[in-house]
């Protein structure tokens, strides 16, 4: 077994995935610095090959380790404790942290082509937001009396610019965000917002946004680790209840593929560079004081600076309200790599006092 746990019934959940070593890190010799001694613990030898110092314990709710199927990640996360919710009307949010090539896209999506009609059919690889939705359907027909409206959009926040991924037609024009009461908080105004009857549609979303995600993008060398994605799934259901009146919610699960953590360190770029990696440093920043405060009520709502970035104006909803929130930090296990991961091992802790 590959996973190990602690009990959790928080609205904040925090687990670690840990890749395998690729085969660029053996060709160079590199070799594994992480162990897990169990009990959701991870243990990184940091400073590496240092006798005065020992190794750096960190404690989750779940690790998985590098043999974790994608199916593990979906059945030992939490996952599917936040769609339960979702589809009771609560707001759920589900991210991953971490740097560029640790995972998180694999985790969240698949490798990049898996989805299409072609491919529908059940497949190792598919990852966790085709899982999700997999799951949701069919929780959703074991409620036969219950009818479930539910709706789907796609977006990308690049240098605090919004841009939605599934209408073609307003594609890299960025979209404004905006607070309503009727919307109960921030939107995006103008946001594609697609029916989903069918398990198919939402599969579409995923599919059609991953390809807007990836077009027209060839001469910006790794893109994708600059930008933030969220794919929200609106979840309505009508339960009847007595005298012909219909009980109504509404709830959300957003599926967050964060920019790459280690760009907040890149201050030494100029212009753009500088911008870019500025606006994810204030963004990330925010999202794990807003998380940290998730996790210590005394410190709730007020003085957590949501507005002071995108990202969490439009996590604002779910974070601060009564959801639960699932953090995916994802880390490599190679020596190379080592200091970016103990920063995510940190980032993850502080999200988490266990
Ligand atoms: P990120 O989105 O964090 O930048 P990716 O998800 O793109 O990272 O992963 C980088 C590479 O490592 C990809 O080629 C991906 O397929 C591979 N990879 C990541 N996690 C795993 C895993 N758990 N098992 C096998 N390959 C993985
Ligand atoms: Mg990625």
């Amino acid at each position: 077994i590959s996973t190990s746990y602690n009990e959790n019934e928080d609205n904040i959940n925090v687990v670690v995935r840990v890749r395998p070593l690729n085969p660029k890190e053996m060709e160079n010799g590199d070799h594994q610095v992480v162990e897990f001694p169990g009990n959701g613990q991870i243990m990184v030898d940091y400073p590496p090959n240092n006798p005065n110092e020992k190794p750096k314990l960190f404690s989750y709710n779940v690790v998985f380790e590098p043999a974790a199927t994608q199916e593990d990640v979906l059945q030992f996360s939490g996952m599917k404790r936040l769609i339960s919710m979702a589809i009771e009307g609560f707001r759920c949010t589900c991210f991953c942290y971490g740097q560029t090539g640790s995972g998180k896209t694999h985790t969240l999506t698949g490798p990049p082509g898996l989805i299409g009609p072609k491919s529908v059919a059940y497949s190792e690889n598919h990852g966790l937001i085709f899982r999700s939705f997999m799951y949701l359907f069919q929780r959703i027909q074991e409620q036969s009396n219950t009818h479930f409206i539910l709706k789907a959009s796609y977006l990308e926040i690049y240098n605090e610019k919004v841009i939605d991924l599934l209408n073609a037609g307003t594609i890299r024009k960025p979209l404004a965000v905006r607070w309503s009461k009727k919307a109960c908080g921030f939107f995006v105004e103008n946001l594609f917002t697609v029916d989903c009857e069918e398990l198919d549609d939402l599969i579409a979303v995923l599919e059609e946004g991953m390809r807007n995600r990836s077009i027209g993008r060839h001469n910006m060398n790794d893109f994708s680790s600059r930008s933030h994605t969220i794919l929200t799934v609106h979840i309505t259901s009508e339960l009847p209840a007595e005298n012909g009146v219909f009980i109504t919610r509404t709830g959300k699960i957003n599926f967050v593929d964060l920019a790459g953590s280690e760009m907040t360190k890149k201050t030494q770029s100029e212009g753009k560079m500088l911008e870019e990696a500025n606006n994810i440093n204030k963004s990330l920043m925010v999202l794990g004081y807003c998380i940290a405060s998730l996790s210590d009520p005394k410190k709730k709502t007020n003085h957590v600076p949501y507005r002071d970035s995108k990202l969490t104006k439009l996590l604002a909803d779910s974070l601060a309200g009564n959801g639960v929130t699932l953090m995916i930090a994802c880390i490599s296990p190679a020596k190379f790599n080592v200091s970016e991961t103990v920063n995510t091992l940190r980032y993850a802790a502080r999200a988490k006092k266990i």
